[in-house]
């Protein structure tokens, strides 16, 4: 395998889904296999950090990270492959923006720690034992990773050379990515390896959306059997493509759902849930505070909708306490 480039594929904290995406690659993960020299996956092969610790210096030509950062041993992780690699790729929605574990932050650590060791009804636990960083046992010193205040996304911990977002990303970039990386043709450091434009500029729905939409209520998905070949927002429904990157394939909208924004903001836009309420709000048509504040209420956890994949680099970032 000697002289073939060194990859680096591994898991922080995500689901696994974006590890499932690459093997979603099918035959072509075959050929990708035989073209680079896998030294670190650890949900598909059995090597160990510590091979990787004894490797030099920007020895990986790249790691590919997905998963966010809330804990120590996920941060030291992340700092051991930066430093062996000469490449990083932000893998999925959780390493590009925290993802949907992100909106954790919304809470604070105590108020998780509380009700996952105390409040929940399913817990017993009387003698109230909450995991500490260090325990002693007989004598011997156990060690947890500690649990950090917050979701970081990779970039906040380490720095990132390239982004590929999606909840998970689908085959087809993943495969564009590491032909970029394979043939040298990678756009400039920083860059976000998909498309640069809106979703709804590649839905097939879009063509139904008048020049202005005017809403006077916004219903929930659950609650109405939406049209299948109609723009969701002209059917009253919220869904975030005018603010969200495409390059999914639109597969939400394929099977009847809105967008939740898992690919996130588009090119140049930091935050994708003030731009999207900015477009929302332009197109309430009413007439009052009082009747924009009720519509408004109609959306269960805005908040939650708006930033579902993005909190932690978004302006709200974590709650204040
Ligand atoms: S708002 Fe949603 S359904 Fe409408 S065109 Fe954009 S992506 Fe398609
Ligand atoms: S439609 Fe939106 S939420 Fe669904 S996969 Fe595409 S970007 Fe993600």
């Amino acid at each position: 395998m000697a002289g073939k480039p060194k990859v680096a594929i591994c898991w922080l904290g995500g689901c696994g889904g974006c590890d499932e995406t690459v093997v979603d690659m099918n035959e072509v993960l075959l050929g990708v296999v035989n073209a680079v020299d896998i030294i670190l996956w650890p949900v598909a092969l059995d090597f160990k950090y510590d091979h990787v610790k004894n490797m030099k210096n920007k020895e990986i030509v790249l790691s590919i990270i997905n998963g966010h950062v809330r804990n120590s041993e996920q941060e030291e992780v992340a700092k051991l492959l930066r430093e062996k690699s000469r490449l990083v790729l932000a893998f999925g929605a959780c390493a590009c923006f925290g993802g949907t574990p992100g909106m954790a932050n919304l809470t604070t650590k105590e108020d998780i720690f509380n009700w996952v060791y105390r409040d929940a009804p399913t817990v017993v636990n009387p003698k109230g034992n909450y995991p500490q960083p260090k325990t002693s046992v007989n004598g011997k010193e156990l060690t947890l990773p500690e649990f950090y205040g917050q979701v970081h996304a990779l970039n906040e911990v380490i720095d990132v050379d390239y982004y590929l977002p999606g909840c998970p990303p689908p085959p087809y970039l993943v495969m564009n990515a590491l032909s970029a990386v394979l043939d040298n043709k990678l756009p400039p450091r920083g860059a976000t390896l998909a498309p640069h434009r809106a979703l709804c500029d590649t839905c097939k729905r879009n063509k139904t959306k008048p020049e202005r939409i005017t809403l006077q209520q916004i219903k929930r998905i659950h609650m109405v059997e939406a049209d299948p070949e109609t723009c969701f927002l002209v059917q009253g429904i919220i869904c975030l493509g005018p603010a969200t990157r495409t390059g999914c394939g639109e597969s939400c909208i394929e099977i009847n759902v809105p967008c939740r924004g898992c690919f996130g903001p588009v090119e140049g836009v930091a935050d994708s849930g003030a731009k999207y309420i900015s477009a929302l709000a332009a197109m309430l048509d009413l007439e009052s505070e009082e009747k924009i504040a009720e519509v408004a209420n109609q959306v269960a956890d805005l908040t939650g909708y708006l930033y579902r994949f993005t909190a932690p680099v978004s302006t709200l970032k974590a709650k204040r306490v």
